[in-house]
Protein backbone atom coordinates (compact mmCIF):
# COMPACT_ATOMS: atom_id res chain seq x y z
CA UNK A 1 0.00 0.00 0.00
CA UNK A 2 1.00 3.66 -0.57
CA UNK A 3 4.04 5.16 -2.52
CA UNK A 4 7.41 4.21 -1.59
CA UNK A 5 7.56 7.80 0.21
CA UNK A 6 5.14 7.30 2.58
CA UNK A 7 6.96 3.98 3.47
CA UNK A 8 10.07 6.31 3.73
CA UNK A 9 7.96 8.53 6.22
CA UNK A 10 6.33 6.08 8.20
CA UNK A 11 10.12 4.64 8.66
CA UNK A 12 10.87 8.27 9.28
CA UNK A 13 8.56 8.35 12.36
CA UNK A 14 9.65 5.10 13.84
CA UNK A 15 13.05 5.87 14.17
CA UNK A 16 11.87 9.23 16.01
CA UNK A 17 9.73 6.93 18.44
CA UNK A 18 11.68 3.71 18.79
CA UNK A 19 14.18 4.30 21.80
CA UNK A 20 17.15 1.91 21.44
CA UNK A 21 17.78 -0.63 18.99
CA UNK A 22 18.65 -4.08 18.64
CA UNK A 23 20.82 -5.91 16.89
CA UNK A 24 19.52 -8.84 14.80
CA UNK A 25 21.60 -12.21 15.40
CA UNK A 26 22.31 -14.98 12.80
CA UNK A 27 20.22 -16.56 11.35
CA UNK A 28 17.68 -13.95 11.73
CA UNK A 29 15.81 -14.05 8.27
CA UNK A 30 16.11 -9.65 8.50
CA UNK A 31 19.67 -10.19 7.67
CA UNK A 32 19.38 -11.91 4.34
CA UNK A 33 17.08 -9.24 2.21
CA UNK A 34 18.60 -7.31 -0.04
CA UNK A 35 17.91 -3.28 1.57
CA UNK A 36 16.37 -0.91 -0.42
CA UNK A 37 18.18 2.45 -1.73
CA UNK A 38 17.69 5.29 0.22
CA UNK A 39 15.53 7.93 -1.67
CA UNK A 40 14.38 10.56 1.20
CA UNK A 41 17.04 12.36 2.69
CA UNK A 42 15.75 14.25 5.67
CA UNK A 43 16.42 14.21 9.50
CA UNK A 44 15.04 10.86 10.41
CA UNK A 45 18.32 10.11 9.04
CA UNK A 46 20.69 11.46 11.12
CA UNK A 47 18.75 10.26 14.04
CA UNK A 48 18.94 6.78 12.98
CA UNK A 49 22.57 6.83 12.11
CA UNK A 50 22.74 8.68 15.56
CA UNK A 51 21.29 5.78 17.30
CA UNK A 52 23.13 2.87 15.08
CA UNK A 53 26.19 4.70 16.56
CA UNK A 54 25.26 4.39 20.27
CA UNK A 55 24.62 0.74 19.90
CA UNK A 56 28.12 0.22 17.41
CA UNK A 57 29.55 1.72 20.21
CA UNK A 58 27.61 -0.47 23.22
CA UNK A 59 28.57 -3.68 21.37
CA UNK A 60 32.16 -1.86 20.54
CA UNK A 61 31.86 -2.44 16.91
CA UNK A 62 33.63 -1.07 14.25
CA UNK A 63 30.66 -1.47 11.71
CA UNK A 64 27.09 -1.41 11.39
CA UNK A 65 24.81 -1.41 8.71
CA UNK A 66 20.74 -0.89 9.16
CA UNK A 67 19.60 -4.52 8.17
CA UNK A 68 21.51 -5.37 11.38
CA UNK A 69 18.89 -3.47 13.25
CA UNK A 70 16.37 -4.94 11.30
CA UNK A 71 15.90 -1.52 9.06
CA UNK A 72 16.40 -2.43 5.30
CA UNK A 73 17.65 0.30 3.97
CA UNK A 74 20.72 0.80 2.15
CA UNK A 75 22.48 2.58 4.94
CA UNK A 76 25.85 1.60 7.12
CA UNK A 77 28.34 3.22 9.59
CA UNK A 78 31.69 2.62 10.43
CA UNK A 79 34.51 4.46 12.68
CA UNK A 80 37.87 3.26 13.88
CA UNK A 81 39.74 5.58 16.06
CA UNK A 82 39.19 8.75 15.19
CA UNK A 83 37.11 8.84 11.31
CA UNK A 84 33.24 7.98 11.49
CA UNK A 85 32.23 7.50 7.68
CA UNK A 86 28.02 7.28 7.05
CA UNK A 87 27.80 5.37 3.79
CA UNK A 88 24.10 5.92 2.12
CA UNK A 89 23.20 4.00 -0.98
CA UNK A 90 26.82 3.28 -1.03
CA UNK A 91 28.86 1.48 -4.75
CA UNK A 92 32.20 0.23 -5.15
CA UNK A 93 33.96 1.91 -8.05
CA UNK A 94 37.28 0.66 -7.62
CA UNK A 95 39.62 -2.00 -5.65
CA UNK A 96 43.18 -3.23 -5.93
CA UNK A 97 45.21 -5.27 -4.20
CA UNK A 98 43.87 -7.89 -1.50
CA UNK A 99 44.62 -8.33 2.27
CA UNK A 100 43.92 -11.22 4.77
CA UNK A 101 42.19 -10.95 8.31
CA UNK A 102 40.29 -11.67 10.73
CA UNK A 103 36.57 -10.44 10.45
CA UNK A 104 34.02 -9.97 13.17
CA UNK A 105 30.44 -9.20 13.26
CA UNK A 106 28.33 -7.59 15.51
CA UNK A 107 25.30 -10.29 14.34
CA UNK A 108 27.62 -13.13 14.90
CA UNK A 109 28.96 -12.39 18.66
CA UNK A 110 32.59 -14.12 19.41
CA UNK A 111 33.38 -15.21 16.44
CA UNK A 112 36.30 -14.53 14.07
CA UNK A 113 36.86 -15.65 10.78
CA UNK A 114 39.76 -14.93 7.96
CA UNK A 115 38.35 -13.36 4.97
CA UNK A 116 40.25 -12.33 2.01
CA UNK A 117 39.40 -8.71 0.76
CA UNK A 118 40.98 -6.43 -1.72
CA UNK A 119 43.84 -3.64 0.38
CA UNK A 120 42.44 -0.66 -1.26
CA UNK A 121 38.80 0.79 -2.29
CA UNK A 122 36.89 3.47 -3.56
CA UNK A 123 33.73 3.73 -2.83
CA UNK A 124 30.88 6.69 -3.99
CA UNK A 125 28.46 6.62 -1.30
CA UNK A 126 25.43 9.76 0.10
CA UNK A 127 26.37 11.40 3.00
CA UNK A 128 23.13 12.59 5.44
CA UNK A 129 22.22 15.47 3.17
CA UNK A 130 22.19 13.41 0.21
CA UNK A 131 25.78 14.76 -0.94
CA UNK A 132 27.77 12.69 -3.03
CA UNK A 133 31.31 11.51 -1.46
CA UNK A 134 33.66 9.14 -2.85
CA UNK A 135 35.92 7.49 0.08
CA UNK A 136 39.77 6.48 -0.75
CA UNK A 137 40.47 3.94 2.23
CA UNK A 138 42.59 1.20 2.91
CA UNK A 139 43.35 -1.73 4.91
CA UNK A 140 41.14 -2.21 7.85
CA UNK A 141 38.70 0.66 7.07
CA UNK A 142 38.68 -0.78 3.39
CA UNK A 143 37.59 -4.52 5.17
CA UNK A 144 35.10 -2.68 7.08
CA UNK A 145 33.22 -1.08 3.94
CA UNK A 146 33.37 -4.04 2.55
CA UNK A 147 32.13 -5.98 5.27
CA UNK A 148 28.95 -3.43 5.67
CA UNK A 149 28.45 -3.44 2.18
CA UNK A 150 27.75 -6.92 2.27
CA UNK A 151 25.13 -6.62 4.66
CA UNK A 152 23.04 -4.24 3.05
CA UNK A 153 23.07 -7.21 -0.06
CA UNK A 154 22.17 -9.91 2.36
CA UNK A 155 25.56 -10.93 2.08
CA UNK A 156 26.93 -12.04 6.03
CA UNK A 157 30.21 -13.55 7.15
CA UNK A 158 28.83 -17.09 6.81
CA UNK A 159 28.73 -16.93 2.40
CA UNK A 160 32.71 -15.25 2.94
CA UNK A 161 34.07 -18.84 4.16
CA UNK A 162 34.69 -22.29 3.64
CA UNK A 163 31.98 -24.80 3.89
CA UNK A 164 33.40 -26.31 6.43
CA UNK A 165 34.02 -23.08 9.22
CA UNK A 166 30.53 -22.40 7.64
CA UNK A 167 29.18 -25.50 9.57
CA UNK A 168 31.25 -24.47 12.75
CA UNK A 169 29.92 -20.88 12.87
CA UNK A 170 26.37 -22.19 12.26
CA UNK A 171 26.54 -24.76 14.87
CA UNK A 172 28.07 -22.09 17.73
CA UNK A 173 25.14 -19.68 16.66
CA UNK A 174 22.57 -22.12 17.09
CA UNK A 175 23.84 -23.68 20.33
CA UNK A 176 24.11 -19.64 21.51
CA UNK A 177 20.56 -19.52 20.22
CA UNK A 178 19.65 -22.31 22.35
CA UNK A 179 20.97 -20.70 25.46
CA UNK A 180 18.70 -17.55 24.68
CA UNK A 181 21.77 -15.68 24.57
ZN1 LIG B 1 28.51 -7.53 10.15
Amino acid sequence: MGEPKDKDRLLAENFLDSSALTVKLYPDPALKIPAAPVENFDDSLRVLTGKMRAVMDTFQGVGLAAPQVGISKRIAIVAHEDLFYVLINPRLVDQDGEQDGDEGCLSFPDIFVPVKRPMRVKVAAADESGREIVHEVDDFIARAFLHEMDHLDGTLLIDRVSPLKREMIRKKMKKRGRKGK
